[in-house]
């Protein structure tokens, strides 16, 4: 049965932790976004699942590739101008190969601009295309250090609005990532990967540490948990069934009530594998290593729903630590884990202290069950 008081502290807290990063990763200029792309293969399945719950995040990442775009285009020019610059002044002579090898850069680099302007399907395959942009933009600015005269030339024609930057004299400074936007930040919102929400911070200001601060542990870890009702929850179970095993991701369900299970039971029992069903106590909770090597033989279309009646926010930071090694490793167990409540911890996890820098529940599937939403 959802509890309405609940669902409004975990909206409250979701804000505040906004609020938090907002600041904090603001005064630091969003470093972390700005080293190249973090999105791989395996986020970008989260992000796809993302865009196909919530059609406002696919327009919101449509836009901001095109917004991009314009600053792949300036770099274009930018390394257009310099190769004719550096041909003009007979650098094909002394350096042909290096030459060759900035004009082919450049064609693979008009090419996928052309292609993130082209409007393509928003779908996995066609975005694992914007993958193949580090290696391109790698491969062509080691051409330009290959040529001497290379790096302050292309520096002085990007000036304006073009990305490149020298690090130092024989570097340049990596690029935002294809996801960011000066104005408005990351564009992938919840579909942004696991690596990014769980954060990497060894900053000053720290992220981790002000959340440690103005939250506490058990709010931190509410904080976590996304707000959905029993439909929404089919549906993304059903999505990620359609999609395929690889889309399957554990899930951690507050709230639901005994008919609410017995719904999801069902779903998972109709995706055709054994499904086992334990009902356990508090006592029976697990350590990381206990549950990641339980999971671990756990393949769809097998699955495995744990009921508790309660638990505390120690137990899923603990399980979290286990389903993050989990997703390290590419795997996708059909699980879900139904509390009925979450009590506050005596102390916090001895993981959760000041010398953190990263954390595992960003990149976990933490719901909480609000009254369901009549259909319009
Ligand atoms: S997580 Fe840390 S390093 Fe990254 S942008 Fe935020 S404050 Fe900066
Ligand atoms: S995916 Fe989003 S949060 Fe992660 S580096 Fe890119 S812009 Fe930043």
């Amino acid at each position: 049965m959802a509890d309405p008081s609940l669902v409004s502290m975990v909206k409250q807290l979701r804000l505040k932790r906004a609020g938090v990063i907002f600041d904090v990763c603001g005064s630091c200029g969003n470093k972390c976004c700005f080293q190249m792309t973090m999105m791989g293969s395996q986020d970008l399945r989260r992000l796809v699942k993302e865009m196909l719950l919530d059609a406002d995040l696919e327009l919101q990442v449509r836009a901001g590739l095109r917004e991009r775009s314009d600053e792949l285009e300036a770099d274009l020019r930018a390394l257009e101008q310099t190769a004719a610059e550096l041909q003009a002044g007979g650098a094909e002579k002394e350096h042909a190969a290096a030459m060759a090898t900035l004009r082919t850069g450049i064609e693979q680099w008009r090419e996928f601009l052309d292609y993130v302007r082209s409007d393509f399907p928003l779908d996995y395959d066609q975005m694992l295309r914007l993958l193949y942009f580090s290696a391109i933009r790698s491969n062509t600015l080691n051409a330009v250090l290959a040529l001497p005269a290379g790096p302050p030339t292309l520096v002085r024609h990007a000036l304006g609005k073009a990305s490149f930057r020298l690090a130092s004299p024989r570097r340049f400074a990596p690029p935002a990532c294809l996801f960011y936007l000066s104005t408005v930040g990351c564009v992938a919102g919840e579909g942004k990967p696991a690596k990014c929400a769980n954060f990497f911070c060894t900053g000053d200001p720290n992220v981790l540490g002000r959340l440690r601060e103005e939250l506490g542990f058990d709010d931190f870890v509410l904080s976590y948990f996304r707000v959905t009702d029993i439909e929404g929850l089919i549906a993304q179970i059903q999505l990620e069934w359609e999609m395929g095993p690889e889309f399957v991701e554990p899930k951690i369900v507050l709230g639901a009530d005994d008919e609410e299970i017995h719904r999801i039971e069902s779903v998972l029992g109709e995706m055709g594998g054994g499904l086992r069903v334990k009902r356990r106590d508090e006592g029976a909770l697990r350590s990381a290593a206990e549950v990641e090597s339980e999971l671990a033989n756990l393949h769809a279309p097998n699955g495995l729903i744990e009921i508790y009646e309660a638990v505390d926010g120690n137990v899923l930071y603990e399980l979290a630590l286990a389903l993050d090694q989990v997703r390290l490793r590419d795997q996708h167990p059909s699980y879900v884990l139904f509390t009925r409540q979450l009590h506050a911890v005596p102390a916090p996890h001895p993981m959760w202290d000041d010398s953190m820098m990263a954390q595992p529940l960003g990149g976990l599937g933490l719901y909480v069950l609000d009254v369901a939403r009549p259909e319009a």
